[in-house]
């Protein structure tokens, strides 16, 4: 039974209770440095700190912690986002001493060991993807997306044809694609149709590219979970006018050791540390999203080893997110290339045995073979006016985590799932059982979804409420007189 009063530590707080930490039981000196601030800015009373004894901090942060629903903790089917479990190893050996304690502007000879790592690691990614060499520095998908489209303006501006102002995006692309066309300051984004077997329309893409299209990005297999079989001829489009293909690389889970985007004709790429290889992710970072290229692009990258190149586009200082990229490290050298490929093989099978079990318990709008996830949609017409929403929520009370809800945009009422390649038979058919039962508790009991979630300490929420009017604060503080905080 979760103990939760939805009350703030402020609130509970009471002047005089103390909670007992001995000072200098972990002895350190701490240098104490004088500064001079001007009398203005200094505090006039006390800082509004709450007071508690030991035992209410202790109740106040473990039950805190413990509503929280994580990879650890339960099952997490997320879906375009992927979500794996995190080995703990990498956590201790990324946090070890000599690794947290690197800098740097350490001398070169004190960074060898790090130098051959990232040397290591670099030749490995280039080896599994297919590609000439990688930068490290971006700190997130969308942020290598930036890099490339950064990359991509320079060649075009090198060669000549900075008209090239266009980027085509499929319908079915991340909507990090398209926004970060926009940031890198490219004019016109297009987007071209999906057919009905949820790949890219060729027609449509011929008709689109031109001699205006500085690069196409493409995700593979798609956020619908499919594989673009068409990819060889979709970069011979892109090719024949100009254009570079890019690969968004989040879904490589699905791809480990079995197929390569370097010689899928894509000319760069990004990937995911903290989803392909398991460097935990989520709550806003921090993550990594390396750039890898085709030789002819090499010059635009920064690599760890070398001082500023002139022509490199540098987005981040130094080597990136260290301690993200270590992890990733650690994990693929503890699998090894066979077992990453093993890992592949079993995030598609347990994909494709729920989709199986699921197809006919709500709808697959579509049928081809998925990779490493799927699409459903729920249909309210039939389920009572029972939407996916509802069944997210409903989810929650189930113990599982609802998974990425109304993406990719071209399904009405998506549910978009990926059990990832760590988890049994049992998790999975459990899973299955729970949205069979969902289908049919929307039959017959349609008011009960609606009501989800019942059993978390705080029910439905609203969510465009929630979003347009955010409170980031708790709000005695806003008509506090206290001292200390400002908002
Ligand atoms: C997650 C994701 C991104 C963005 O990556 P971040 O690391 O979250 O910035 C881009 N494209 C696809 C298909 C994704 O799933």
């Amino acid at each position: 039974m979760k103990n939760y009063d939805g009350k703030t530590i402020f609130e509970k707080g009471r002047p005089g209770r103390r909670a007992f930490f001995p000072e200098d039981l972990n002895k350190r000196e701490i240098r104490q440095i004088e500064v001079n601030i001007p009398n203005k800015y200094l505090r006039k009373s006390d800082m509004f700190l709450p007071s508690m004894s030991e035992r209410e901090l202790a109740e106040h942060f473990i039950n805190l912690s413990q509503l929280n629903m994580s990879v650890d903790t339960n099952f997490y089917p997320l879906g375009s986002c992927t979500m794996k479990y995190n080995p703990k190893i990498n956590e201790k050996i990324s946090s070890q001493e000599f690794f947290r304690n690197l800098h740097p502007y350490m001398d070169k000879r004190d960074l060898k060991g790090l130098m051959y790592i990232l040397n290591d690691f670099e030749s490995m990614l280039c080896s599994m993807f297919g590609f000439d060499a990688f930068t490290f520095q971006p700190a997130a998908g969308a942020h290598g997306e930036l890099t490339a489209l950064i990359i991509a303006k320079k060649y075009f501006k090198d060669k000549g044809e900075s008209e090239r102002d266009t980027v085509i995006v499929p319908d079915s692309s991340h909507g990090t694609n398209p926004a970060s066309a926009f940031m890198c300051g490219f004019e016109r984004v297009v987007s071209v149709k999906s057919n009905e077997k949820g790949e890219i329309d060729l027609i449509d893409l011929e008709q689109k590219c031109n001699s205006r299209t500085a690069c196409v990005m493409i995700t593979n297999p798609n956020t619908l979970g499919i594989f673009e079989t068409k990819i060889k001829e979709i970069a011979g489009i892109v090719h024949k006018n100009g254009a570079l293909l890019y690969c968004d690389g989040a879904n490589m889970n699905a791809l480990m050791g079995i197929a390569r985007p370097g010689d899928m004709g894509f000319d760069f790429m990004h990937l995911n540390l903290h989803k392909t290889f398991s460097s935990p992710h989520g709550g806003g970072g921090p993550g990594s999203g390396p750039v890898g290229v085709k030789k002819f692009l090499k010059k635009y990258i920064t690599e760890f080893l070398e001082t500023q190149k002139e022509n490199a586009v540098s987005v981040k200082a130094f080597w990136g997110n260290l301690s993200v990229i270590i992890k990733a490290y650690c994990y693929v050298k503890m699998l090894g290339f066979g077992e990453l490929k093993n890992s592949s093989v079993l995030a598609v099978l347990n994909a494709r045995y729920l989709m199986e079990k699921l197809r006919n318990v709500f709808v697959l709008p579509y049928k081809s073979p998925c990779m490493h996830e799927f699409v459903l949609s729920v249909n309210p017409s039939e389920l009572n006016g029972v939407r996916t929403l509802d069944i997210a929520k409903a989810l929650i009370d189930r113990g599982v985590h609802p998974p990425t809800v109304y993406f990719p945009l071209i399904v009405k009422e998506a549910i978009m799932i990926e059990p990832t390649e760590t988890e049994t038979k049992e998790t999975l058919d459990n899973f299955a059982s729970i949205m069979a039962e969902l289908k049919n508790m929307a039959k017959e009991q349609p008011q009960k979804l609606k009501d989800a979630p019942c059993k978390t300490p705080v029910k439905r929420l609203d969510e465009v409420y929630a979003a347009r009017k955010p409170v980031l604060c708790w709000k005695d503080f806003l008509n506090s007189d206290k001292q200390g905080f400002s908002v």
